[in-house]
This record gives C-alpha cells, structure tokens and sequence, in this order.
C-alpha cells in the first residue's frame, strides 16, 4: 500500500490516498465488513480473553453476516486492558511485537497497548492521511510539539509526518521560549500541540515580543483533549494558522483515528481501518446516525491489539452527510467531552467544555482556566478560576466575575463562583490541560 499512496502525493492531488479516501460507502462498508470478519476470527484464533466472550456471545469465529451485527459483540472496555495487564488482551506473541505505549493509570496499573510492525505501518498512513487532509503537504516544516515517549502523541505525529514527506522537527514538549524561536528560525508551516500548549506557546511568543501571525505557520493539528469552537478561535488568531482538530487514542491506535479536512465541519473517521457506532451511554444500546452518544469504536486491521466495540467515553455525534472536501468518510462532529469529566452540578450534566465556550473571547479575560469541584452536602459545587486579561486593573475584578457568572449561569445553566486570578496565576500546560481540579472525597 506504502508505494502506491507515495506516488499519488504530489502538487495538485487532493487526497493522501485518493481511492481509499473516496471509495464509494457501499465498497467502503463491503471492505468494512470483511475485515471486521477477519479481526473477528484472528482475535478468536489467537486472543483468549475474547474468545471467550466471542463464544458467550454465540459469534464463533464463522463472523457475522452484516456491519449492524456488530452490536451482538460485548463492548470492551478500558478496566479490560488493567485487568489482564499487561499484554492479556494481546493477539501476538511479545516477540511478533515492534512497540508497546502505555497510559497512566490515574488510578492503578497503566493501560499498555503494543503494535507489530504492520500496525506501525497503518498507523504511520493514517496519521500522514490526517496531517494532508489538515492541509500539510510532502517538503513542509512540521514543529512536532506534542510529548514524545509512552504517550502515542508525539511518535504517532512523528511517523505519519515523516510518511508524509514533510520535514519533523521532534521538540516534544516545555521549553517554550526555545519552542517559540525555533517555529520562527526553522519556518515551520505546521503546528502539532494540544490546543491547550499551542495557546502556551502563542503567549510566551507575545511576552517576548515575537508575533507568531507573521511566521509561517500556517496549519496546527490540535488534538489529545476537548476543546470549544470559542478556543479554536482564539488558538487561530493569535498564532495566525487554520486550527484543524484531530482525534484518537492509544486504545484504538493514537492519534489519527479521525481528522478534521480544510472544512474543518468534523472530523473524518477512517473507516477502512475503524468502525464507529454511538450508542446510548446508559443503556448500551446502538443510536440512529445524529443522536448525541458514546463514541464506540471497533479496529479493522489492528494485528497486536485488536479492540471490539471499545467503549471511548467520548460523547459525539456522527453524520455520512457528504463532505465538500469529497472524501466519502463519515465525519465525527467536535467531541464536546468525556463521560467521566461529567460533573453533576445541582442536578445539571455540565461538560468542562461548555464552560470553556462561554469563556474564551470573553471581553476582559484570558484562555485560561480551571473548575475546582467540591462537595457541599450531596451536591457538586463549582468555582471557576480564571484569568483577567493582562493591564485588567484589579477594582475591576469583581465586576468581572459577576459577568462570567452571570453567563455561564444563562449559558450552560449552573450557578458557580467565579474566582478572578492574576494573568499568568493558573499553571500552564505543556502536554493535555488540567480543566477540572477535582477535590470531591474519592470513592473507595
Ligand atoms: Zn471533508
């Protein structure tokens, strides 16, 4: 597949991949079908803990006759991967291996995925898929700021930006002064970084007189956390590039599971290598194409570490509506946040991104910001750290607060204290942002 998808990328070709990338939906769900079949019998041949559940689930390795057979498979999920640490879910011996990426685990073990060779390879094309789909082209400067090491961000946009052909500068994260002369002196063109840092990285530039807007950036792919339409317009005007929002997952793969194209109205899903359903988080059970649920993803092609109906946490909505780009992929629309960063504010579902809706471009305020959540009696009460914008005078802080108060009250619909902070008062993120400070006594 590498020789050929190469070939086709040159001046004035659309796609990364054109027939992949605009294979007609009932090919595209024939090839679905097929190798969700062949990742059904090779995880049955070869994983013991799903054979076990494929065979309680009467599924057997003969496969499934349609795609919406799908929803007879049980989901798995991410206490799976704790519970049979750390390569129990693998469907390849460790030597068959070419990589292993671990998460840490907030609480016990870390969630450890692995990859053959020819995973590597997939992941390596999707990933250039995304960066071109972005608008990044073969020759570009790519200022790869995202962490390099067990977290799949900064390898994962490392390989597909070397497939691509660009040119990777492997900075990782910290060091912001450096990362800023560096975007600058190399001409980079494009932008990997958690919106968060890349909002970092445009303010250190402004408090060292650096305007970002006039160097050549151009594209940032920014994904690894939610964030709002609001911070994607702040991201694009202080660094000057279009903010392209990228998806994944070291579950499913890393980075580059979906990506938003040059319309930047969803993220298109690469449905050659995944199957994505939503389902109703409660009750598990599949939801029609536009309703709002989880996000549940099932790998096509994965060798080491198959996964069959992950449960992503990720509440989303996904349309086939056709795209204006012309790839025929489904689009996953802006993923507005994670089940478990849902608080339960005086009975309202509150995500921390709907808040960050209301305050990015606030008049007066920074980007940046924290919930702090506690616990008062059975309920949780919420206070929004936030910083004034920078030569804000002080007197006017609690004018200002009574505003932001007042809005996200009529806004997202709770009521919360707003804490007015000095500007540069809330710490800055170099790799995914801390937006809830979470100081409710932890279940045990
Ligand atoms: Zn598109």
């Amino acid at each position: 597949m590498g020789a050929i998808t190469m070939k086709e990328v040159g001046i004035g070709t659309r796609y990364f991949d054109t027939r992949l990338e605009t294979m007609p939906r009932e090919r595209l769900a024939a090839l679905q079908l097929a190798r969700l079949n062949a990742t059904l019998a090779h995880a049955y041949a070869n994983a013991p803990a799903y054979r076990a559940r494929l065979d309680a689930a009467g599924v057997g390795a003969e496969g499934l006759a349609e795609l919406g057979d799908v929803a007879r498979l049980p989901f798995t999920v991410k206490a799976d991967l704790r519970d049979h640490y750390p390569f129990g879910m693998f469907a390849c011996g460790v030597s068959e291996l070419a990589r292993l990426h671990a998460s840490s685990g907030t609480t016990g073990k870390p969630t450890v995925v692995g990859y053959t060779r020819g995973d590597l390879d997939n992941w390596a094309d999707l990933m250039a898929r995304s960066l071109f789909a972005a608008g990044a082209r073969p020759g570009d400067i790519v200022h790869n700021a995202y962490g390099y090491g067990l977290f799949t961000g900064g390898l994962g946009a490392h390989a597909g930006a070397e497939r691509l052909g660009a040119v990777v500068v492997p900075v990782s994260g910290g060091s912001t002064e450096r990362q800023v002369a560096l975007i600058v002196d190399f001409g980079a063109r494009v932008l990997c970084a958690t919106p968060s840092y890349a909002l970092a990285i445009a303010e250190v530039a402004e408090q060292q007189g650096v305007d970002l807007r006039k160097s050549k950036l151009a594209v940032g792919l920014f994904g690894a956390e939610p964030w709002s339409e609001a911070m994607r317009g702040a991201v694009e005007a202080r660094l000057g590039l279009k903010a392209i929002d990228i998806y994944g997952l070291s579950e499913i793969m890393g980075p580059g599971v979906a990506c938003e194209c040059e319309c930047q109205s969803g993220l298109h899903g690469w449905e050659d290598h995944f199957l994505f359903e939503v389902i109703d988080p409660e009750t598990g059970a599949p939801l029609p194409e536009g309703r709002a649920g989880e996000l549940v993803i099932t790998t096509l092609t994965k060798q080491a570490l198959p996964m069959l109906r992950y449960r992503t946490r990720d509440i989303t909505r996904i349309t086939t509506e056709p795209c204006a780009c012309g790839r025929t992929h489904l689009r996953i629309l802006r993923v507005t946040g994670r089940n478990d960063d849902m608080l339960i504010v005086r009975g309202v579902n509150v995500y921390p991104s709907q808040v960050e809706a209301v305050l990015v471009g606030r008049p007066r305020i920074a980007p940046h910001y924290q919930l702090v959540v506690e616990r008062r009696g059975a309920l949780d009460h919420v206070t929004i750290d936030v910083e004034a914008a920078p030569g804000v005078p002080e007197d006017d802080f609690p004018d200002i607060a009574r505003d932001v108060a007042h809005h996200v009250k009529s806004l997202v619909g709770i009521t919360v204290d707003v804490c007015l902070r000095r500007p540069g008062e809330i710490p800055r993120s170099q790799g995914k942002a801390v937006r809830v400070r979470d100081l409710r006594p932890k279940a045990t």
